[in-house]
């Protein structure tokens, strides 16, 4: 057991980049940035991977993740070698830009350092030829970087260290199979560095199959979500529940809400109630088929529907970007499952409210809560002149969703990528603006994308009548009602 004043002495001890073992030229570039301390996640990493060690991490945006990666990397290149050392894998052309900025930055006292990025949606031609006259950093994303090795271009016999940035996006996005492709023929000996935000067995399965004894570094506070999560409570009457939630959901934007009920039963009433009002709502409950449950998730993930209410069986691994707000229609009765509720928001350093309506002043749910977490949660109250009424309130909230889905019936199995989809959409055949498009989600069979509602008939007519890599492929628009009754 540790002895208290031992926590103390360690909270104390601030590192310094000095303390890290880093070169005197990376060194006097970290004080010209102005960086002033290394970052937890960086002074956790930095010593393990100039020694040479794989690691897995965990860490948010915003947490320095990319400059721990970067800086022992630029400390082990071999300039004077014009092969490509470091090998960086993202899951989007704007974080492979932003690494890459960083990675240039940090470099900038390395005469002659290049940093290569290697991203689909643009000629693969030009990066060939750089490939070919010699870099010493490449970050891409996965589905260019693969037709890079595979065409020859991308020599992976001198790479010394792999980054699989954002692992759990990269999955997400389908690029599972060609991470793995990428991966297996490098050089055994490589270190292979892992971040990811969420560790699904996925994640780990892919840290088992391609790292060896990884440094795990796991810098979230155990107490985080007090710093990103607002957690409050609202009186109310139990006939005027719907009335208070709606209430919340116009006083509290959010780009998504997840409402958590306790019964299916109340998920049903609710979900028909809020969506005969025309609010763009969808439910999630144990009696909906894995098909259909993937369809209601894929939308509330690509903001096609704003409002999920659902039951703590169903809503169960729910991970969703930019998921605002979190209300317990019903107070769940075991507290555990109240923290587990309010953690599906605050993801990723963004900051997210949780309410729970309560009928009483006194609810030993709630303090079963606030005993658990150790944390006070605050009573809402509402003054008199904010409250235009139900009927007022339903009419403001109702509306249809910016985005709405298109179901294409193509997937991994059909060698569908993120960006052939995009493609498809987008340019001379397509004919959408890359605003229109948001979400891309391939699965193994078929594939998710967010379209502008304004444009998504014209887009599903495109899909129908063009092709995706050559291939013809069903596109049919998923929504509440269309896709289950
Ligand atoms: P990242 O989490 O890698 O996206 O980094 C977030 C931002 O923090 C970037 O703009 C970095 O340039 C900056 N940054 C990284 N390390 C430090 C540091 N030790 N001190 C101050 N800023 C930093």
């Amino acid at each position: 057991m540790c002895h208290p004043l031992r926590h103390e002495i360690v909270a104390r001890v601030q590192p310094t980049f000095e303390s890290l073992s880093l070169s005197p030229a990376l060194l006097a570039v970290v004080d010209e940035l102005g960086y002033t301390q290394p970052t937890p996640i960086q002074a956790a990493s930095i010593p393990a991977l100039l020694a040479g060690r794989d690691l897995i991490g965990q860490s948010k945006t915003g947490s320095g993740k990319t400059a721990a990666f970067a800086l022992p990397i630029l400390q082990g290149l071999d300039l004077g070698a014009r092969a490509l050392q470091a090998l960086v894998l993202c899951p989007t052309r704007e974080l492979c830009a932003q690494v890459a900025r960083e990675v240039r930055k940090l470099g900038r006292g390395y005469a002659g350092l290049s940093v290569l990025e290697l991203v689909g949606g643009q000629p693969a031609r030009p990066q060939r030829e750089a490939l070919e006259r010699g870099v010493h950093v490449a970050i891409g994303t996965p589905g260019r970087l693969l037709d890079h090795l595979q065409r020859g271009a991308l020599d992976a016999r001198t790479i010394k260290t792999v980054v699989l940035d954002e692992a759990d996006r990269m999955l997400d996005m389908g690029f599972g199979e060609d991470v793995s492709k990428i991966l297996r023929p490098l050089p055994p000996a490589r270190q292979t560095i892992l971040f990811s935000a969420t560790f699904p067995d996925s994640i780990e399965a892919m840290s088992q199959a391609h790292q060896r004894d990884a440094l795990h570094v796991n810098i979230d506070e155990p107490d985080d979500a007090a710093l990103e999560i607002q957690e409050l409570r609202i009186d109310v009457e139990p006939s005027a529940k719907l009335h208070a939630l709606c209430w919340l959901l116009h006083a509290y934007p959010h780009e998504s809400a997840l409402v958590f009920c306790n019964f299916k039963a109340i998920v049903s009433e609710l979900a028909r109630t809020l969506a005969a009002s025309g609010l763009s709502v969808d439910r999630l409950d144990g009696d909906l088929d894995q098909f259909h449950r993937d369809q209601v998730l894929a939308r509330f993930r690509n903001q096609s529907v704003r409002v999920l209410i659902a039951t703590d069986v169903a809503g169960r691994g729910i991970d969703v970007e930019g998921l605002d707000l979190v209300i317990n229609f019903e107070l769940p009765s075991q507290p555990e499952v109240y923290v587990h509720r309010i953690g599906r928001t605050g993801r990723a350093g963004k900051k997210g409210v949780a309410i729970s309506l309560t009928t009483g002043p006194r609810d030993s749910r709630i303090e079963a809560a606030e005993l658990l977490t150790g944390r006070p949660i605050e009573t809402l109250k509402r003054e008199p002149g904010d409250d235009p009424g139900l009927a007022a309130l339903l009419e403001t909230l109702a509306g249809s969703p910016r985005m709405e889905t298109i179901l294409i019936s193509g997937g991994r199995k059909d060698r569908v990528r993120p960006g052939d989809i995009l493609g498809a959409l987008t340019g001379d055949a397509g004919g959408l603006r890359g605003g229109d498009v948001g979400k891309i989600e391939v699965q193994e069979r078929l594939s998710y994308v967010a379209v502008s509602t304004r444009v998504s008939r014209a887009a599903v007519g495109r899909l129908n009548s063009g092709r995706i890599k050559g291939k013809r492929f069903r596109a049919t628009l998923v929504g509440a009602g269309k896709s289950r009754s």
